[in-house]
């Protein structure tokens, strides 16, 4: 086959429909068949069978492509889908948005200029604005689709930092060039500002914030962790005399990171308190509800109370609405915030399509080229609605409860908060002497549980640490996770604590001897 016969157009239709037909029915059938969500390979026995492909010899068919990639990745992937996969914010995917993703990648719009994508465009901003409404922003709000909550944090971070610096400039006096004398001016340039600016978030607030911050050129070190309370939800009184400390040391808080489900717990901060004490101190609030955001259409809609009073949101759609990756969203209160990432190239937006209200969605973006992504929230929407989105992501909050219960009546495990969203810490808590040497022995047991259920593949579980132990953690997002999977997988995981400890237990060890 010539090369020029894989390029999609009007004479390869044909050759388009019959590749992905195939496609489409192998992963169909790898679904179908998947009995576990893992084959517990290592990368060191799969790497030799990468390693060995030689990419200057093409396969020439696709379906002899297929076959290959089958050994390499399909039988060995990580499966979502499946109701014992519990381990990290992955969702299993709804098909309307897998039909957008295989449109939008054939069509391939690419929205930085309407030039580039015409109604995707158009699209894009009235999912936009959906979002804007469902969060309670009034007419003036606006936002961007973005490649994921790392990216959406650090462009309301950006827009963040730079209103801020204005704000500084203009309480100096400093609105232009006109007037001011240079060194003034210097003394309230940005490499001047940076050096004082603060982010405050809480304990439990995602890692994306302080890669933000060094991204922005503030270091880590700018990002100030407010403390959490037991239910690791910020403290307001922290906040509040963290501002007041900032504030006398001439230490300028740049933003407020209000966390709508975290990551380990998916604890919610407690957002209205919070939006008080960032208006009166007159700071930027960003809520990121990467996690919490499928609550937008959920009954516990309550439970983001406040979210309308922030500045910016993170919502990323493929966490809570059952979206591929990527597809995440950056949302602002006010549009003209956005103006931070505005730059004109002649080739490109030229000013003057700005002035002939031309849509140009890169205007708003920390991208050029950009995915299509909005199109599988909005065949999703068509399809299902967003009441049937609410639906699913209600029901894995209510698995959660019911799993918390099962935890808490259960005296081998010992769990860590009552969950608001769908996420459980906890451990293996075997009767061990309440001394250094029992506390390590159940942090080995735990690590030891969680790497010999991931080598088995029989159910895959996370890992964090809290204050400084070793626990598991349950992420329920697949509504098809029954309270009998969990049950299930508690007693696998049971197990194999068991057997490290009978194994390396000094007790059992004297026993043996
Ligand atoms: C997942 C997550 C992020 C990062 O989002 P990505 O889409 O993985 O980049 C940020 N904040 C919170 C609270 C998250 O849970």
């Amino acid at each position: 086959m010539s090369s020029r016969s894989n390029l999609l157009n009007d004479r390869t239709a044909e050759h388009y429909r019959r590749s992905l037909a195939h496609g489409v029915e192998r992963v169909a059938a790898k679904i179908a068949a998947t009995d576990r969500p893992f084959t517990g390979i290592t990368p060191a026995e799969l790497a030799p069978s990468i390693s060995a492909i030689d990419l200057d010899q093409p396969l020439e068919t696709p379906q002899a492509a297929l076959d290959e990639l089958e050994s390499v990745y399909l039988r060995d992937a990580v499966y979502f889908h499946h109701p014992r996969y519990l381990a990290h914010l992955n969702c299993p995917v709804v098909i309307p948005a897998v039909l957008g993703e295989a449109v939008l990648s054939a069509v391939n719009s690419s929205l930085d200029t309407w030039d580039q994508s015409a109604g995707a465009t158009l699209i894009e901003r009235r999912l936009i604005q959906w979002t804007a409404d469902r969060i309670g922003f009034g007419r003036a709000a606006d936002g961007i689709f973005t490649s994921g909550g790392t990216q959406s944090n650090l462009q309301a971070l950006l827009l963040a930092r730079d209103e801020t610096c204005r704000l500084v400039r203009e309480a100096a006096g400093v609105t232009g060039a006109a007037g001011i004398a240079e060194d003034a001016k210097a003394e309230l340039s940005t490499a001047r500002i940076l050096p004082k600016l603060r982010i405050l978030t809480s304990e439990c607030s995602h890692f994306s914030i302080e890669k933000a911050a060094t991204l922005l050129g503030l270091g880590a070190e700018a990002v100030l962790p407010v403390p959490c309370g037991e239910d690791r939800r910020m403290r307001p009184a922290a906040l509040a005399e963290q501002l007041a400390r900032c504030e006398r040391e001439g230490e300028v808080v740049m933003a407020v990171v209000a966390t709508a489900g975290t990551t380990d717990f998916g604890s919610i901060d407690p957002l209205p308190e919070i939006a008080g004490l960032c208006e009166a101190a007159g700071v930027w609030m960003h809520v990121d509800a990467a996690y919490g955001c499928g609550l937008l259409v959920s009954r516990r809609r309550s439970l983001l109370e406040g979210i309308d009073r922030a500045d910016s949101v993170t919502v990323d759609y493929h966490k809570s609405f059952f979206q591929p990756v990527s597809s995440s969203a950056v949302l602002v209160r006010d549009r003209d915030t956005l103006r931070h990432v505005t730059y004109h190239a002649d080739y490109l937006n030229p000013a003057r399509a700005a002035e002939r209200a031309i849509p140009n969605q890169v205007d708003k973006s920390i991208q050029t080229t950009r995915r299509f992504d909005a199109l599988k929230l909005w065949m999703t929407l068509r399809v299902m609605g967003a009441d049937g989105i609410g639906e699913l992501f209600d029901e894995v909050i209510d698995r959660a409860a019911d799993a918390w219960k099962l935890l808490e009546a259960d005296e081998r495990f010992e769990v860590v908060t009552e969950p608001q969203l769908s996420t459980l810490v906890f451990r293996y808590l075997p009767a061990l002497p309440d001394d250094e040497t029992g506390a390590a022995l159940t942090d080995q047991a735990n690590l030891h549980a969680r790497e010999a259920l991931f080598a088995s593949g029989d159910a895959i579980v996370a890992g964090t640490v809290v204050e400084g132990r070793h626990y598991l953690k349950f992420t329920l997002l697949n509504p098809e996770t029954t309270l009998d999977d969990i049950a299930a997988v508690l007693e696998l995981i049971a197990g194999h604590a068991e057997q490290h400890l009978s194994a390396h237990s000094p007790l059992s060890t004297a026993q043996a001897c």
